[in-house]
């Protein structure tokens, strides 16, 4: 049986008693159906209402589009049975912020459609955000000017605080007739949004869910977010609460970078630009410390290698990485005619060069294993890394005694 949607009549209804009509079990859920209900079911893009029936919270609303029964989800079967009366209570905050999410959607879709003939080609909602997908009709460009002129007017619609009116039509060509936006697709019964006067309104819509009777009460419309989605332009937006709390949230993180910079939030982004110039500035100079780092200790080693009679040659660098002595050790592949180790104390890290035999890559991945280390590499060059300090020193006195 259909069941009576209070909310198209009062859509303000926080609280009613209903009777209970049917009850069941769908999908290991218990679902109750009433004569009547102020819950909206999810539709439209809108997500359903929730609240409790009965002192149960309601988990979900769904509607059986052939009969137009609408099912509740409640968390507890008990005290639901036909012709019972319960009480529902709705959750009005949430309720609310679809209200103002969605007629904040047809505002600013209207005037997009009026000023630039922009069409509104999907529509999603979200927790607390929307997405609309929108398109010019000849394919050409949403401008960030085009963005910010349609939000500045949509808000002086809001501001405006005309009425918002639904009226209902039984056929799709008495909706046809109005001057609707969208291309009405359904055949009977069929709701048409107004906001302010339906003679000559701010946008016109065949829309089911459920908006504010003022288009005062959206409060805020704002476009956090355009980006290209599918050759159109998709929009993420905020209305009404969510709107003001994203607002909130943005001033807080603006002010606390400010104070980070000692600055105004309005030459944030100014600072910011200057803190990147010296940060370049900075690895510069670090890049070419290390040029002569590096340098200095292939002198070194240049020096001390000829004249090591060992197994394996052991050089230890506190401050070197293990990137930094792989590629100087690359670069004068010639100096290991000998094994050496050269040690990243930092990186727990050893860079194996040999003159090919033995075959680093193999040695590494013979003997690092045995002390949890892991890595590889080629014939002359290989590194093995360890979480452990210990372990690395274990591994290189193992190789040195291999190599004996
Ligand atoms: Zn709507």
């Amino acid at each position: 049986m259909a069941t009576e949607r209070l909310y198209q009549k009062d859509v303000y209804l926080k609280e009613a008693d209903l009777t209970v009509s049917e009850v069941r079990e769908h999908k290991g859920r218990i679902q109750v159906a009433c004569g009547s209900t102020l819950f909206f079911p999810e539709g439209g893009g809108q997500p359903c209402d929730l609240g409790t029936l009965g002192g149960a919270a309601v988990l979900d609303v769904k509607e059986d589009k052939e009969t137009g029964t609408v099912w509740h989800t409640v968390a507890d079967a008990a005290g639901f049975e036909p012709g019972r009366t319960v009480h529902a209570v709705l959750d009005w905050t949430r309720r609310f912020d679809h209200m103002q999410m969605h007629c904040g959607e047809h505002i600013l879709s209207g005037r997009f459609h009026e000023m630039y003939g922009v069409e509104n080609r999907g529509f999603h909602m979200g927790e607390d955000y929307m997405t609309i997908d929108m398109a010019a009709p000849d394919g050409s460009p949403i401008t960030e000017e085009m963005i910010r002129a349609a939000e500045l007017a949509a808000n002086e619609v809001v501001w405006a605080d005309v009425p918002v009116t639904t009226i209902w039509f039984d056929t799709a060509e008495q909706a046809k007739s109005q001057p609707v936006r969208k291309e009405i697709k359904f055949g009977e019964d069929i709701s048409v949004v107004f906001i302010g006067d339906p003679a000559h309104p701010a946008d016109c819509c065949a829309c089911c869910g459920t908006h504010p009777a003022t288009s005062g009460q959206v409060g805020l419309i704002s476009v956090l977010k355009a980006e290209n989605y599918k050759g159109m332009t998709r929009m993420t937006i905020k209305a009404g609460r969510y709107a003001l709390l994203e607002s909130v949230l943005r001033s807080k993180i603006a002010s606390q970078l400010a104070q980070k910079y000692s600055c105004e939030v309005i030459t944030l982004v100014e600072r910011e630009s200057a803190n990147d110039a010296k940060n370049d500035e900075v690895r510069r100079e670090l890049s070419e410390l290390k040029s002569a780092l590096a340098k200095a200790e292939e002198e070194k080693l240049r020096e001390a290698l000829p004249g090591f009679d060992g197994s394996l040659a052991v050089f230890r660098y506190p401050l070197m990485s293990a990137d930094d002595l792989q590629s100087m050790a690359r670069k004068a592949e010639d100096i290991f005619t000998k094994p050496a180790a050269l040690y990243s104390e930092k990186d727990k890290t050893v860079v194996l060069a040999t003159p090919g035999t033995p075959a680093a890559g193999q040695l590494v991945k013979e003997y690092a294993g045995m002390y949890g280390g892991k890595g590889g590499g080629s014939k002359t060059l290989a590194r093995a890394i360890f979480s452990k300090k210990v372990d690395a020193e274990l591994f290189m006195d193992l190789i040195e005694k291999h190599l004996r």
